[in-house]
């Protein structure tokens, strides 16, 4: 009776250590995958955010190349007290559809937006695309005036591979600046600058290719906003033409939050 009892309690399965090795082996196996995945869908977003941001500035050469070599103002003025934006006139006239081409798919710290219905030095913005691209708002700051013909040439950008274009930001404005301002913001806006695609955020240049940058490689040592110039709005200036300096901004470093460091 009693051997009989033993030998039920013999069956032939795993013990309670083999259990254990095995469920060890997985749980290794998952934390040596599981990184790996996670890196492989931070690469896969980075490309689409890369693509997004690319086929944006195509359509920015596009409307240049139709509009006499003039880049496109980052505001148009509808009324003496209204505007739209960029994105919104190249929506309207077709450039590039609404939807997803006009944002980032990286994970947010807060969701794309949009500059429609909020009012900015008087003005109301009555148009405008939920979107994460801002032109280079060194290069593109000026709100046009009615009739005025504003003079923003793209053959004067000499260095178009190293000028950009178009950067992302999790902020609602169609163009971005670097002020001492805006580096000192810390991150209350979720970012002014990209710094989620593994610190870097992606940013299209003039000649239309797109790569992700650190914040502080784009204004050191060789400015990548400025066009050649010191930090000037005025950089369509006819006299400055042709002129190709270079400088960097290594004051910017040290407002910047430590995030883009
Ligand atoms: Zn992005
Ligand atoms: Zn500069």
């Amino acid at each position: 009776m009693n051997k009989a009892h033993h030998l039920k309690q013999r069956p032939n399965a795993f013990t309670l250590i083999e259990l254990l090795v095995v469920i060890a082996i997985i749980s290794l196996l998952v934390s040596l995958t599981l990184p790996a995945l996670s890196a492989a869908r931070q690469q896969a977003r980075t490309v689409k955010c890369l693509s997004n941001i690319r086929q944006t500035a195509t359509a920015v050469n596009a409307f240049t190349a139709d509009h006499k070599g003039e880049l496109p103002e980052n505001r148009i003025k509808t009324t003496a007290n209204q505007h739209v934006t960029w994105r919104h006139n190249f929506v309207e006239n077709n450039y590039l559809p609404e939807g997803e081409i006009w944002t980032c798919p990286a994970p947010p710290p807060t969701e794309p937006l949009s500059e429609q219905d909020t009012v900015d030095q008087g003005s109301l913005c009555v148009g405008d695309v939920v979107s994460n691209w801002a032109l280079n708002g060194h290069l593109l700051w000026r709100i046009k005036l009615e009739d005025e013909e504003a003079e923003r040439p793209a053959i004067v950008i000499r260095r178009t591979s190293h000028t950009i274009l178009l950067s992302e930001t999790r902020d609602r404005y169609p163009d971005l600046r670097i002020t001492d301002n805006i580096l000192s913001a810390r991150d209350e806006h979720g970012g002014w600058f990209g710094f989620w695609h593994q610190g870097k955020g992606t940013y299209a240049f003039v000649d239309g290719h797109a790569e992700t940058l650190g914040l502080k490689d784009t204004g050191d040592p060789d400015c990548r906003w400025h066009n050649g110039r010191d930090n000037t709005q005025d950089l369509f200036d006819p006299q400055e033409r042709g002129e190709v300096p270079s400088h960097g901004h290594p004051e910017w470093v040290f407002l910047m939050p430590p995030i883009y460091r």
